[in-house]
């Protein structure tokens, strides 16, 4: 709006340098007058729209920064992780806290154990990303299956899940980690028809008293690798245990 109107200054300047009278110029003037209103008029209806428009941003950002506040308190409480419905790792800190605490009351023995996807990574490739999770699920309901109430999987990360077993000595823990195995040779999962052999390597760690948690799960991991280095597809005991 201003532009043009400052063309149509131009344009009545000339106008009036070459004019040849009075009522020539007064002809000129009035135009001008009328055109400097209407551009008010304008300037004014394009203020209002804008002072609208910024009430309405910063109306949007505190909108946006509540339902921010609100995401950071709900992810907060997730304590489930959403492919498999295992525990995710925040529930497990906490479900092992509170088995760590009972067992040290009770003086109760308790295993953790840590188990691993054997060549995940070549079902992926071989299958795509889509039968890879279907295979992460299936794989937690048949541990969830075999595994006693008291007992918690939970998913420790992309095909890495961590068992609490509570009540039990490092040879039960195994035999438990042995069935799981087993059940999981039994109850194939299925990808179009067709049978596909999971396979896992685990490790498992007893705990001991007044031993912190990433020690605890450090000892299982480690036990897990010695799964994997022994030729997969087996569960092993930390050592000493
Ligand atoms: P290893 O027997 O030594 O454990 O070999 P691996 O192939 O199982 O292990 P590696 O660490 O090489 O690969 C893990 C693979 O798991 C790679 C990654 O793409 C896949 N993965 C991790 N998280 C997910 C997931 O949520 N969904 C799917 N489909 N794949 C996942
Ligand atoms: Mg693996
Ligand atoms: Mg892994």
């Amino acid at each position: 709006t201003t532009g043009r109107f400052s063309g149509q200054i131009a344009g009545y300047s000339d106008q009036i340098r070459t004019a040849d009278g009075l009522p020539a110029v007064r002809g000129v003037l009035e135009r001008l007058l009328a055109d400097t209103r209407s551009v008010h008029v304008e300037m004014n209806a394009t203020h209002e729209e804008l002072s609208a428009s910024r009430d309405r941003v910063v109306e949007y950002e505190a909108r946006v920064r509540a339902l921010q506040a609100e995401l950071a308190q709900m992810s907060e409480l997730v304590r489930e992780d959403a492919l498999t419905g295992a525990l995710n790792r925040r529930g497990l800190e906490q479900q092992l806290a509170i088995e760590q605490s009972r067992a040290e009351r009770k003086s109760a023995p308790m295993c953790l154990a840590v188990l691993d996807i054997d060549n995940f990574k070549q079902l992926n490739d071989r299958l795509g990303h889509v039968a890879g999770d279907d295979a992460l699920r299936h794989l937690a309901r048949v541990v969830q299956d075999t595994l006693r109430p008291s007992d918690t999987l939970a998913r420790y990360g992309g095909e890495e899940f961590v068992i609490l077993l509570p009540d039990t000595v490092p040879e039960d823990g195994e035999k438990v980690m042995i069935r799981v195995q087993r059940e999981l040779t039994k109850r194939f999962f299925l990808h179009n028809n067709e049978r596909v052999l999971i396979t896992f390597s685990a490790g498992i760690a007893a705990r001991r008293a007044g031993e912190p948690q990433e020690s605890l799960i450090t000892r299982a991991d480690r036990a897990m690798y010695g799964a994997k280095a022994a030729g997969k597809n087996r569960v092993q005991r930390a050592e000493g245990d």
